[in-house]
């Protein structure tokens, strides 16, 4: 295998997490155990430009086909979107004369925030049945991949982004040089592109983060890493922010290096040499990771065994992909963990891909009083502890396992 971005071929395991199921890939009945495909879940290293890759086992047409993650069901990102969009509005002067297109939009949340001040959107969106929402709430939208080709029809019908938005999508794309050449012929001359994404390399190797891999999410990146990929392609990272979203998330500000109006902001240099100064620099930082994964599930595996001992009943709250990473690798499993809860009505009813733990409401956790909560969704730890703060009336307790096994007050 050779590096996506520089070609290089890649010689380095950053991190090896045996064999587990897609993570999205729910399973709807129990004839289906049987037929689940394991998949290895690998990351490697590019040594010349320090890209983080799982290979691309699965088409991203099957991952992405019929996805069941909907951006709406989570409060607290509706409220993070919203206010990014009022704040860009505000710093970029952004006017009904501009016209925004969103990579990956979704079923719509976040374009709706520019519509409703009569700003002209255009969404774009792979997964079929989420666009169809979309376009049902009054957003346009084109049901594709981004890519070179999906930006040469939108092109052909007189349309160039002035502001282009990409959410947690750069993660997931197996073909990076085709998508951020995309991102480039689209823009205008003068137009401004903001990309967010978690899974920012930083957090994940200081906080441990293994659960972040999983085989949807193909790269992961530093900045020093993505500096060199926009250059590549004749745009530059102008600002940068770290946003405490998903578990650490990087918002990225690019323009044409041809546009010479905008300034860079300090910020970039001040996070370059953030990464430098922890290591990510170097190869033997990277290498390194697999210890501490390792160590960090002893941990988990010895809480489970504690915990069965002591004939504590197990829940989750999340059935999130980064859980199923999590669960799968420490082989977890329908012994240790009665069922799991998730907010997500396209989520109950199903199966955990791997461990086969049942998905239901979040109203069961009255009806069977638990003593731990598992939150694997850690990233929403506080929203989550405020929806359910009632276990505490039967004593039950909140834990969560990354960056350690911590039993929460
Ligand atoms: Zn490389």
């Amino acid at each position: 295998m050779n590096c996506r971005f520089c070609e290089n071929s890649l010689e380095h395991m950053f991190v090896d997490l045996g064999k587990t199921p897609l993570a999205n890939s729910y399973l709807t009945k129990e004839s289906d155990f049987k037929i689940e495909k394991e998949i290895p879940l690998n990351a490697l290293i590019c040594e010349k430009c320090f890209l983080i890759q799982v290979d691309e086992y699965e088409k991203p047409d099957e991952i992405f086909n019929n996805y069941a993650y909907f951006s709406s069901y989570s409060t607290s990102w509706l409220e993070h979107t919203k206010k990014f969009v009022t704040n860009t509005i505000e710093r970029f002067h952004i006017s009904e004369n501009h016209q925004i297109v969103e990579i990956a939009s979704n079923d719509g949340y976040l374009l709706k925030n520019f519509k409703e001040k009569n700003i002209p959107v255009l969404g774009i969106e792979p997964a079929s049945n989420v666009a169809e929402i979309a376009k049902k709430s009054g957003i346009p939208t084109i049901t594709s991949f981004f890519g070179t080709e999906t930006v040469e029809k939108i092109l052909d019908s007189g349309k160039k982004a002035d502001l282009l938005i990409a959410f947690n999508v750069l993660p997931h794309v197996p073909d990076l040089k085709d998508f951020v050449l995309g991102m480039k012929n689209i823009l205008n001359e003068n137009g401004i592109i903001i990309i967010q994404f978690s899974a920012y390399l930083l957090d994940v190797i200081k906080k441990c983060e293994f659960d972040m891999v999983y085989h949807e999410h193909f790269s992961y990146f530093s900045l020093f890493t993505l500096k060199k990929i926009f250059e590549n392609f004749d745009l530059e990272i102008f600002d940068v922010k770290e946003i405490f979203v998903h578990g650490g998330s990087l918002r990225l500000f690019l323009k044409s290096s041809k546009n010479k109006e905008i300034n860079i902001d300090k910020n970039v240099e001040k996070l370059l040499k953030k990464e430098k100064d922890y290591g990510l620099q170097k190869i033997s930082t990277y290498l390194n990771f697999q210890n501490n994964v390792e160590k960090s599930k002893k941990n988990i595996q010895e809480f489970f065994i504690e915990a069965r001992e002591q004939k504590k009943k197990i829940v989750c709250y999340g059935a999130a992909a980064k859980g199923n990473t999590v669960l799968n690798y420490c082989n977890i499993s329908k012994k240790d963990i009665d069922y799991v809860v998730d907010i997500s009505p396209h989520k109950q009813g199903k199966f955990m891909p791997g461990t086969h733990i049942p998905i239901y409401s979040p109203e069961k956790i009255k009806e069977t009083k638990p003593d731990y909560i598992i939150i694997l969704a850690w990233n929403l730890k506080d929203e989550i502890m405020q929806q359910i703060n009632f276990i505490k009336n039967w004593g039950g307790k909140f834990v969560v396992l990354i960056p350690e096994v911590k039993i929460l007050k």
